[in-house]
């Protein structure tokens, strides 16, 4: 593995229908602009190359990677290939949706090297997913498991949800237990959010908070009965099978997101491409916004770090710049969390508790305020 290994991203922007309550910026598109944002996106990738940046993680999401062919998907992959020097134990992980994910496809996937796959499942009730507005049913997204587990991937995981319209506690566990069936090793567990511009939140679709954090509790329970380490606020995982790629955003360590609208953190930086699809093929060289200049990853250590089981060490805090004073101040705010059953100490840190991850965002506030 080369010194300098990096996350590398691969946004692929494409759905073939847009869900009920999607607000990422994805859209449907014939195949020559399909096909043009594949070979824009190559010549994207091939700009850093040359540079001796290695690559241990590769990670295809979307949008729907798998709305591309896989003949489209095999090119990216190899051309990342090209511009990267990739770890030969590189782990490479494509989203896909069930409704595009037939057998042949899978196959010559991970025969080009795909060795993990993320299905966007949601629910293994007709009428939740229905409501969702997704494309495929529960039998659909059992069968595509099946079949790439059949196609030599023995790294999958599936995106499931919180929160859907008809959904109660019974019927989201009875998913859970579906997938977990399938013997899948990771699952990533989304609380429905309804965002202004979606056809949820025309239509008034409410979430009630505390159903939940009832059911988000519950769900916590069954998996860590299942075997399932609940490694990140929403992600849960088998042994040695933690999302490698996602472990580098929450341990901030750099990657670098290629394709309009993709997130980069490298040399330093955090920038995005402001392009659309349109504008992206167009490009000869691409529009990257600059968010921030030199992060202050004293905070940033605290914000990601406590997503995660890992949590935060003491050690590390004062090496990030935390002085005595800053130090007291936080483990006094910690103890306080401890007490009301939000944090527990380790031997050399401390990290949130299930009941602290379902309220992570006031919690973390108060640590950075200390
Ligand atoms: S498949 Fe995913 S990205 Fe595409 S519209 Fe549905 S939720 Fe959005």
């Amino acid at each position: 593995m080369a010194a300098d290994s990096l996350g590398v991203y691969i946004h692929i922007p494409f759905c073939v229908r847009k869900c009920a309550y999607c607000s990422f910026y994805s859209s449907p598109a014939d195949e020559t602009v399909r096909q043009a944002y594949t070979e824009a996106l190559c010549r994207d990738i091939l700009s850093y190359g040359g540079r001796g940046l290695g690559c241990d993680t590769v990670y295809f999401g979307g949008g729907t990677p798998t709305a591309l062919e896989s003949g489209q998907l095999i090119k990216i992959l190899e051309v990342v290939k090209t511009a990267f020097d990739m770890d030969s134990d590189a782990e490479v992980t494509l989203e896909a949706n069930p409704d595009s994910a037939a057998p042949e496809k899978l196959e010559a996937l991970r025969a080009a090297g795909f060795n993990r796959i993320s299905f966007g499942v949601q629910s293994l009730d007709d009428r939740e997913l229905s409501a969702l507005g997704r494309l495929h049913d529960s039998k659909k997204a059992i069968v595509a498991v099946k079949n790439a587990r059949a196609a030599g991937f023995e790294n999958i995981s599936c995106d499931m949800m919180l929160g859907i319209p008809h959904q109660d506690t019974a019927s989201m566990l009875a998913t859970a237990r579906g997938l977990t069936g399938l013997g899948i090793s990771h699952i990533s567990a989304y609380m429905l959010s309804v965002e202004e511009g979606t056809p949820f939140f025309e239509q008034g679709i409410e979430v009630d908070d505390d159903r939940l954090a009832d059911m988000y509790l519950a769900l916590c329970e069954q998996l860590g009965s299942e075997g399932f380490e609940h490694y990140e606020i929403s992600n849960f995982a088998k042994q040695n099978r933690r999302s490698r790629h996602n472990m580098r955003y929450w341990q901030d360590r750099e990657y670098l997101g290629l394709g309009c609208r993709a997130h980069s953190f490298f040399e330093d930086r955090r920038f995005f491409c402001d392009e659309d699809i349109k504008t992206y093929i167009s490009s000869v060289s691409h529009r990257l916004t600059v968010s921030e200049e030199h992060p202050d990853r004293l905070e940033e250590y605290i914000l990601l770090g406590l997503r995660t089981s890992d949590g935060i060490s003491f050690e590390r805090l004062k090496e990030l710049g935390a002085d005595e004073e800053r130090l007291q101040r936080i483990r006094e705010c910690a103890v306080m969390l401890e007490s009301h059953g939000l944090c527990r100490f380790s031997g050399s840190g401390f990290s949130l508790t299930e009941k602290g991850f379902l309220s992570s965002n006031s919690v973390i506030a108060q640590l950075e305020l200390c």
